[in-house]
This record gives structure tokens, sequence and C-alpha cells, in this order.
């Protein structure tokens, strides 16, 4: 059996958006599972929409997520370049050899003729007018230096046919495939070229791209029938919608990788939850490391209707991440989005990252959990009053001096040690814990909920801020 080749083929528009890193992962996993060879290729034949940094931002998120190439053009390989703007004699040699099968043609309209063939809404089919010229005229043309094109020579009537194997048989018709540019006036290949050629020169076994390619393939096709190439195997990816009406889209700055690990997700978790996009595991386990998606990926698990990306789906799915991480773990990738919190600089660094674990989702959660620390100021009595808890103004009014006292007597200032003295307090003064627990923690932090319980947060604020606050609520009361 051959070697299974697959290829993530981005163009250099932008950032590597979601939709795109999905393809690419697809593609590596599918090779992966095969012990085959997964291939990048940057398709820039596009001048006009080439984005300078763009092929750099494309390296760094595949090496970043994971997903990386055994071939590329910074890693090198034997089917090389894999730069198409680096292929464009390749390009032209082929094109001149599909003239000579009969696949393609040599056009020369003017853009002024073309554009007499546009009807009303400026769509223009063209009408295959050079197709007529002799191979003298043509030379003579050329020899002139006529600007010209290579056009594609689409049959007027059949049907294209082919197997993908997630949408099942596709067939177009050839009177609804127009002639199109194979090669430009400038010499560059389009993308409907360029794409055919490569994917053959480079062995590329199994194609996969995104659905927008469908309908287009059975143009491919012709090409390599033509030239009298194997076809690769098709594998169309359904779309990813931000919700019922709209496609998930990199022009409405929908979703890039970068954004996501900026807003605190983990790459692991991105790789993951992209993964679930369109492709459904067996049984129930959605939580997979790169290497199990590899070992559990299938091509049969691809479902053709549109994928729903789900941020809130995500943002659990990277909560679960969190939750299995160390304290060590959690510090490296938390310590950036600590700095951003209020609470930053202020207290014991490991105590607010123990604060936040286990209470986000993703990263950038960490400040609105931890900043209530630095937030003390005036606040409603009223949130004394809590019978859950047991707890009264009058009741606080009544024992927050006594707390103070114990807490200001404490030899060791730990989670720990708090929370045995309260305990024990509480059991003195014949009062609920519960309710001894809720006034401290209002008294200390004046907020109705707040991440960690009072002996945490009094751990955390240490004995002088907790008494300082204690004696502040004690003259509010
Ligand atoms: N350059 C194309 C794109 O970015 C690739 C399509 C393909 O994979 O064939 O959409």
């Amino acid at each position: 059996m051959k070697k299974v080749r697959t290829r993530f083929a981005p163009s250099p528009t932008g950032y590597l958006h979601i939709g795109g890193l999905r393809t690419a992962l697809y593609g590596y996993l599918y090779s992966k599972m095969n012990n085959g060879d997964f291939i990048l290729r940057i398709e820039d034949t596009d001048t006009a929409r080439y984005v300078d940094g763009s092929v750099q931002i494309i390296y760094d998120t595949m090496r970043d997520s994971g997903i990386m190439y055994d071939e590329g053009p910074d890693v090198g390989g034997n089917y090389g370049p894999y730069v198409q703007s680096e292929r464009k004699s390749i390009y032209t040699e082929y094109a001149e050899k599909l003239v000579e099968l009969g696949g393609a043609y040599y056009c020369f309209c003017t853009p002024e003729r073309i554009e007499t063939l546009k009807d009303d809404a400026g769509n223009m089919r063209y009408d295959k007018h050079c197709l007529k010229l002799s191979k003298e005229e043509i030379k003579a043309k050329i020899a002139a230096g006529e600007p010209y094109v290579i056009r594609q020579n689409v049959p007027a009537e059949g049907v294209g046919s082919y197997d993908d194997l997630v949408y099942g048989e596709i067939s177009v018709d050839y009177k609804d495939i127009e002639d199109g540019i194979l090669i430009k006036s400038d010499g560059m290949p389009t993308y409907n070229f360029a794409n055919v050629i490569d994917d053959h020169l480079m062995g590329i076994t199994h194609v996969i791209r995104g659905i927008e390619y469908l309908s287009s393939t059975p143009k491919y096709n012709l090409m390599y029938d033509a030239y009298g190439w194997e076809r690769p195997v098709y594998i169309h990816l359904p779309p990813i919608m931000k919700d019922a009406q709209h496609k998930l889209s990199k022009r409405n700055g929908d979703a890039s990788y970068e954004d996501f690990i900026k807003k605190g997700y983990t790459k692991e978790a991105i790789v993951n939850y992209i993964a679930l996009l369109g492709w459904s595991p067996k049984g129930n386990v959605e939580k997979m490391s790169l290497n199990e998606l590899v070992q559990n990926f299938s091509l049969e698990g691809i479902g053709k209707s549109p994928a729903i990306f789900d941020e809130t789906k995500m943002k659990w799915l990277n909560g679960e991440y969190i939750k299995e991480m160390t304290a060590e773990e959690f510090k490296v990738k938390a310590y950036e989005f600590l700095k951003m919190s209020k609470a930053y600089g202020k207290y014991d660094e490991d105590k607010l990252l123990a604060l936040a674990k286990g209470r986000v989702q993703i990263f950038s959660e960490i400040a609105e959990k931890v900043d209530f620390l630095e937030e003390f100021d005036k606040y409603d009595l009223s949130l004394f009053e809590n019978q859950k808890q047991k707890s009264s103004a009058a009741l606080a009014k009544e024992i927050l001096p006594k707390i103070k006292e114990v807490l200001l007597s404490l030899p060791e200032w730990s989670n720990s040690a708090l929370f045995t003295a309260l305990v024990e307090l509480s059991a003195k003064l014949e009062i609920k814990k519960q309710a001894l627990l809720w006034i401290t923690r209002i008294a200390i932090t004046g907020k109705e909920s707040t991440a960690g319980g009072a002996t945490e947060v009094a751990d955390i604020l240490g004995k002088e801020e907790t008494l300082r606050r204690i004696d502040y609520s004690i003259n509010l009361l």
C-alpha cells in the first residue's frame, strides 16, 4: 500500500483561524494514524490577498499547537519547494503540457472583450472564443508579445463524478463549470491549477480540506484525468458555524488560535476542542490529548452537518485541563494572567494561584476571581443577614470582637490554624460554625460571594490586614 501523505495548504492571508487549524489537525491525525507524512504547503499565488507576517503565524501556530508537519518550507523535504510562488516554472511547464493534451488553451481576449461577455448581474462565462485559434495563430500572438492567460478546457457536456469520503458521490454537470483561468497573465497559477499540480507532484494521497471545494473538485479531476494521473482520495470537511445562520469566518474576526491563547485557553484544550468540530469520537470520551486523538481518529466519525463552535463547551473542556494540572503547571501558564489582577504583588502569589485554580475555566478569569481581595470598602450590612447560614447583623455585632480576640492571639497564621481556631470558638460560643465563618468572611471581604472561604481569604490577607478589616467592620456595625 502507498504511504499516506496528507497536506495542509493555507493561503497566507492573515492569522490562522480555527477552521484552518481544524483542517490542519484532521490532515495531521489522518497521516499519523496511518504512519504517514503530513506536509505544509504555502499557497501564496494570490498576491492581492497576501498579508505580511502571516506565513510566520502559520509556522508558529502549528509548532505551538503540536500539529507539526514532516515537510514544509521551513523544515525541507524531498518534494519542495513548498511555497507556491517558488514553483512558477513548474506550473508553466505543466500548463503547456495540459495545452498539448487538450485540457487547456491559450486565451488572448482583452479585458474589453471579457467585459462584453458579462450579464446584467456582472457574471461572466467565457465563450471558448480562443479555443478556435490555430497553433500558428497562437505562436504568432505569443511572439508578438500579446498578453494571454491559459484557461481550462472544460467539456461542454457530460457529468463529472467522484466519491467523497464524507459527502458520498458528488456529481457536477460540466455545462455548469466555466473555462476558468489556470495561468494568469502575470504567469502566476490560480489555486485551481496549482493545487492539482502540487498535490500530484508532492505525492498527496488524501486531500483533506473545507467543504467550499466540494463542487470544484470535478474540474480538478478533469486535469488529473487529462495527465493520466491517479486522483487523490477526497475528504471534504463540514463547515464550522458560529450559530445556525452564520459561518465562523476570519473575515468577521472570529476565533484565531492566537486569540484563544491570549484569552487564556491551553493549547491542549484548543486542539482537543477543534478535533470535535465535525468529528465524533466513538464512546463518550471527549477529553483527549493529541496522541489519543491520533489513536482514536477515524474518517467514519466525520459528519456531514455543520459543526457549531460552542465556546461554552470549549471553556468547560479547558477547565477540565486546568483541574488536572499540578500547582506548578498551573503557575507556569497562569502567571501572566495573575499579573493582570489588582491583587498581584500585594499577596503571596502561590496562595493567589491556589485560590484561583479549580475556580477558573480559562486563565483570563483569574483576575476577576482574586480582585475582590483588593476591593474592600464600605459595604451593605444586610450581607450579614443570612437565614441559611444562621447569621444576622446583630449576631455579627456581638461576636466580631470575640473573633478579633481569637485571631489576635493566634500563634500561627495559616488556613488550617485559622479554621481550627474559629471552629473552636463557635463551639465555645455555642453558635453554628457556618454562621461564624459567614460573619468572618463578610467582615473581611464585604462581598456576598468570593472565591475561597473565610479562613482561606484571611490566610491570604495576612494577620494585620485581616484585623484591620475586622476593626473596620466592627465600627461599621
Ligand atoms: N489554499 C486553500 C485555502 O486556504 C487550500 C485549499 C486546499 O486545501 O486545497 O483554502
